[in-house]
């Protein structure tokens, strides 16, 4: 039986890489305890990993802000071959190349039948939804690894049609995983459309995912705000407006600047909780990309919130935001009559989609995001370089596979 490697959280700024078992077609613990369910897992794969990407979603966990523990195996954005099936696996065989939704799913629940793939009932005994390699999502084994396991294989698993093209595209394919369908579902729950005017707050990988999604839904303009000038740079390199929040001036004003109104027809938070207030040294201030996006949408708008708020943040800005509860100028939604969509992207509501605007060379998120191939062993080098603002999505790519 092969050996098997995974990335491991050690504590906050902390990772490493080491040496765990090889995958077995079994149910975590957690979830076989929680929730009644048998073990062993016949309707389950184990992938040889291809790409497994670092998230702005890991750095909660690896920055202490959040209640992951030490040992917490990592790696929710995973793309791999399969190499074993168990005997419930219907319509995937050994040897697919196929895209793993981030968010684990039954396919048989009352949210999986409504497609709310997020908050699927019956994988994570602690709460509606569940991730690979997260704290608090059920207790899956991360895939920043060189073998996972995908439980529900056939109602998980994406298949590439075809397996030397999936391979020359892969550092495209390896976003839909998550940041390409979380931008595009953020753009697209903000009702951008023909002709909208966007601000996308934050020039991460996500923000600039929603940024490309939101030129595939054809906006007139897309403008992108952060603090870090490499990632302008980025949003700048693929045709969006970009704003510098560390400048003089509020928000409105900057984007009147830019298109002669203070106001846009959609908005995207692809920040979160972690967000920074405006101004060349403000400290954190978590509900200000929210309260910002209400300022700057117009009346009868939505707005799309992929961006990750928390329960529970033990390096919370204060005692209210240790729990999640944030000065949200919720009056001013009201006000405006804003709707909100919030939570988990559900992947699979996309994945097929946007895999067919790569194929056909429509959508280009890998320039978009910069996405950059590292070794597993250098996993933890990306992981400080990322959190240091670094305008690049890292890939991990343990077994050689991404072509050079
Ligand atoms: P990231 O940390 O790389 O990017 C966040 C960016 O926001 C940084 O560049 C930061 O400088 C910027 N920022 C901070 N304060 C800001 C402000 N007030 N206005 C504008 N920009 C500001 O993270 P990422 O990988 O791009 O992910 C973004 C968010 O999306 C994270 O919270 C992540 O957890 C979340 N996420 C959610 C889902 C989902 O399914 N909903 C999926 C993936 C990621
Ligand atoms: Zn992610
Ligand atoms: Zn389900």
């Amino acid at each position: 039986m092969p050996e098997n490697r995974v990335v491991v959280y050690q504590g906050p700024g902390n990772v490493s890489v080491e040496s765990t078992d090889y995958p077995k077609l079994e149910l975590p613990t957690d979830v076989v305890n929680g929730l009644g369910l048998k073990k062993a897992a016949q309707h389950a794969v184990v992938l040889k990993v291809a790409t497994s990407n670092i998230c702005g979603s890991d750095q909660h966990m690896v920055r202490g802000r959040t209640t992951a523990p030490v040992g917490q195996t990592l790696g929710h954005e995973i793309t791999g071959e399969i190499v074993e099936a168990g005997s419930d696996v219907l319509f995937h065989q050994v040897g697919d190349l196929c895209s793993v939704p981030f968010n684990i799913a039954c396919g048989r629940c009352r949210m999986c039948n409504e497609g709310k793939t997020g908050v699927c009932l019956n994988v994570n005994p602690a709460r509606p939804g569940a991730a690979y390699g997260y704290v608090d999502m059920g207790g899956w084994i991360g895939g920043q690894a060189e073998y996972v396991m995908v439980p529900f294989a056939d109602f998980n698993l994406l298949k590439f049609p075809d397996r030397d093209q999936a391979l020359e595209k892969i550092l495209d394919l390896t976003m839909l995983s998550d940041i390409f369908p979380t931008g595009y579902h953020g753009a697209y729950t903000a009702g951008v459309t023909t002709g909208s005017t966007v601000y996308v707050a934050g020039a991460g990988p996500v923000g600039l995912a929603a940024a490309h999604a939101s030129q595939l839904l054809g906006a007139s303009a897309v403008i992108v705000g952060d603090m870090v000038k490499e990632r302008l740079e980025q949003a700048h390199s693929f045709g969006c407006e970009t704003i510098d929040l560390t400048t003089v001036g509020e928000l409105p004003e900057k984007i009147e600047a830019i298109l002669g109104e203070p106001e846009v027809d959609a908005a995207v938070d692809a920040v979160g909780f972690e967000a920074r207030g405006h101004g060349a040294a403000a400290d954190e201030q978590p509900a200000t990309v929210l309260n910002d996006i209400m300022t700057v949408t117009r009346a009868g708008a939505s707005l799309g919130i992929p961006g990750l708020y928390v329960t529970g943040d033990p390096g919370g800005v204060d005692e209210n935001a240790k729990i999640g509860q944030l000065g949200v100028r919720i009056g001013l939604g009201w006000a405006k009559s804003h709707r909100f969509t919030t939570g988990q992207c559900p992947v699979k509501k996309y994945n097929r989609l946007l895999m067919n605007m790569i194929l056909s060379d429509k959508a280009q998120i890998a320039k978009a995001v910069n996405a950059t191939r590292i070794p597993l062993d250098q996993a933890p080098e990306g992981y400080q370089e990322f959190d240091h603002g670094a305008a690049r999505k890292y890939v991990i790519d343990p077994h050689g596979m991404v072509p050079a």
